[in-house]
């Protein structure tokens, strides 16, 4: 009896969390890198989709904490009260991120709650717009004969242009060829590629789209294993692919993550409230004009994501390991 009285008081808890969540505190989106890159895109554009499917009243803040290629977000969200205000918006860093770094103070599989993914973003590779070379072909001599003089930007160690840089360079076999240059997040760093102060970088599609449309970067290719036809601008770069690097795919994807504990109830409303904004056609056009795709699969649902997560941990440990020699 003792123990049917404490199931429903803990139901009523729970259906009373559901009830007065999020209330009027606001929901934050912690963005492990810097504003105006594409996690921030991506984490703006979501929460505005978000809070109009929490019916309007949702109140969705944007914290901006970089660092250390997105650990220092990822640590401070683990950490962070499990009352579903203080939400993680990350990408692949999450399962590169426990093969690049010796030490890190939290354990993505056991501190976080996966609440499921978001999109799909290929990356390009570009360069500063006063570079001589117009095509990858020249792109590439132009590295080999310059090796030692040219800087690669990135967000930091584990950061997806980290970890593109890394692969290209490693299937180049040009370990000589270029110094990286670590930022906050890859909109600090396209502005000094715009500026000319870096070389080279390799970036989602979501923030070099509107630069490589406007003039401000030269690109030389894309990193899906097949070329970006139905995307207006993209479909005229080739795939690293065509270009020799055979096999070589990176697409780089988004999620969205609670603290460990989060209570089950605010998950469902969280995980509902994503799978409406991932259907708002406001959303997914701006995403598909920045070359994104967003996630219509099962990979939605949290069982699934963290699934897949994993899958990726595993599957980038041993690039991470062959592409090691060439982090500095
Ligand atoms: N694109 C960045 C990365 O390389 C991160 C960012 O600024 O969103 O991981």
């Amino acid at each position: 009896m003792k123990k049917l009285i404490a199931l429903a008081l803990a139901a009523t808890a729970v259906f009373a969390q559901a009830q007065t969540y999020p209330g009027t505190k606001p929901i934050s989106f912690v963005v492990p890198f810097a504003a105006g890159g594409p996690t921030d895109r991506v984490a703006r554009d979501l929460a505005e989709a978000m809070r109009k499917a929490m019916g309007g009243s949702a109140n969705f803040v944007v914290e901006n904490v970089n660092g250390a290629g997105g650990t220092i977000g990822m640590a401070k969200v683990a950490k962070a009260s499990n009352d579903g205000h203080t939400l993680l918006v990350h990408h692949i860093g999450m399962a590169a991120a426990p093969g690049l770094y010796r030490k890190l103070s939290f354990k993505v599989a056991d501190d976080f709650e996966f609440l499921g993914m978001i999109n799909e973003v290929p990356m390009t590779l570009i360069g500063k717009p006063q570079l001589p070379a117009n095509t990858y072909r020249d792109f590439e001599n132009y590295i080999r004969t310059n090796a030692g003089k040219l800087n690669i930007a990135h967000a930091g160690l584990g950061s997806a242009s980290h970890l593109c840089g890394l692969m290209w360079q490693s299937r180049l076999q040009a370990s000589e060829a270029m110094t990286t240059i670590p930022f906050g997040g890859t909109a600090p760093a396209m502005n000094a590629l715009v500026g000319g102060q870096v070389d080279v970088m390799c970036d989602q599609t979501t923030n070099t789209t509107g630069q490589i449309e406007a003039g401000r970067v030269k690109a030389f290719a894309v990193t899906t294993a097949k070329p970006m036809s139905n995307h207006k601008l993209l479909k005229d770069y080739p795939t690293l692919q065509e270009m020799g690097l055979k096999g070589f795919e990176l697409t780089i994807w988004h999620g969205l993550y609670a603290p460990k504990g989060t209570p089950p109830a605010v998950l469902t409303q969280l995980n509902n409230a994503l799978k409406i904004a991932l259907k708002d056609p406001e959303f997914i056009k701006k995403q598909e004009g920045l070359g994104a795709v967003v996630v219509t699969d099962k990979r939605v649902e949290p069982a699934n994501h963290k699934a897949f997560v994993a899958a990726e941990t595993a599957k980038l440990k041993p690039v991470i390991e062959a592409a090691g020699k060439f982090a500095d």
